[in-house]
C-alpha cells in the first residue's frame, strides 16, 4: 500500500507521515527532504536547485521523476510508502503514474489536507526541523519536549525556504495547481479529504481510522 498526503505548505503533511511511518511501519518518501539533502552534501545537483529552492519555487520535473524513480526501485520499502510532496502538478501525476506501473506498484490512498492562508503562514514562520533526527516541530503550535524529542534543541533548524515572502508565493503555486490534481484521485475514488486546522492529534486520529483498514496485510513479510 502506498499513500499520498497532499497539501500546501505547512499544511502538517510531514508532521502526520512520521506519525504514520512509526504506526505502520511505512517509508516516507518527502521529494523536499531529498532535495534539501542534495543541496546540504553539495551534489552537482545540489548546487543547481539551491536558489530554485530559496525563492520556494519548483525544480523541474524531469528532477522529480529521476528521483522518485530511484526510491521506487528499491525493493525494501516495495509497496510501503508515503509520498509527501509530490506529486505537484498534473505532468507528475501522470510521471508518478506511469513510474508506478513500471515498478508493479500503485497508490491505495491519497489524503489531503485543507488549511487556510493565514493559517499556512503562521504555521510555516514557526516551523523547526531537528538536523539530527528529522522530526519536525513548530515554536507556536506544537513545542518539542522531553517526550517528544530526544535530540538537543541546538538541533533545531528553520529551513531556508520557510520565510514570509517564499511561503505566499509557495501557497499560491499550490492553489494554482491543486484542483485537476484532487479531481484526478477523485475520480479514482481514493480521495479523502481532511480538516487540517485541527490539533495535530486529532487530525491523526481520522488518518489513522482511515489507514487502518487498508493496513492488514502491511506486516506480512
Ligand atoms: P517541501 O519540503 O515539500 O515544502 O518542498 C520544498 C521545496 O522543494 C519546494 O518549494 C520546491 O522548490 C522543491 N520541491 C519539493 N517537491 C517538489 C516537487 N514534487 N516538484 C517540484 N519541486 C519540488
Amino acid at each position: 500500500m502506498n499513500i499520498i498526503l497532499f497539501g500546501p505548505p505547512g499544511a502538517g503533511k510531514g508532521t502526520q507521515s512520521d506519525n504514520l511511518v512509526k504506526d505502520f511501519n511505512l517509508h516516507k518518501v518527502s521529494t523536499g527532504d531529498l532535495l534539501r539533502n542534495e543541496i546540504k552534501i553539495n551534489t552537482p545537483l545540489g548546487i543547481k536547485i539551491k536558489s530554485i529552492i530559496d525563492k520556494g519555487q519548483l525544480v523541474s520535473d524531469d528532477i522529480i521523476e529521476s528521483l522518485v524513480d530511484k526510491i521506487l526501485s528499491n525493493k525494501k520499502i516495495f509497496n510501503r510508502l508515503i509520498f509527501d510532496g509530490v506529486p505537484r502538478n498534473l505532468n507528475q501525476v501522470k510521471i508518478l503514474n506511469d513510474l508506478l506501473v513500471k515498478h508493479k506498484q500503485k497508490i491505495s490512498c491519497v489524503l489531503s489536507l485543507t488549511v487556510d492562508r493565514d493559517t499556512i503562514i503562521k504555521r510555516v514562520l514557526g516551523r523547526q526541523v531537528c538536523s539530527k533526527c528529522s522530526l519536525i516541530f513548530n515554536e507556536f503550535f506544537n513545542k518539542p519536549n522531553n517526550d517528544t524529542h530526544l535530540c538537543d534543541k541546538k538541533y533545531l533548524t528553520k529551513r531556508s525556504d520557510d520565510n514570509t515572502s517564499t511561503i505566499v508565493s509557495r501557497f499560491d503555486t499550490y492553489s494554482k495547481e491543486a484542483l485537476p490534481i484532487l479531481d484526478f484521485y477523485k475520480k479514482q475514488g481514493i480521495l479523502n479529504e481532511i480538516q487540517g486546522m485541527m490539533q495535530i492529534d486529532v487530525i491523526y486520529k481520522e488518518i489513522k481510522a482511515i489507514i487502518q483498514p487498508l493496513a492488514t496485510w502491511l506486516y506480512k513479510k
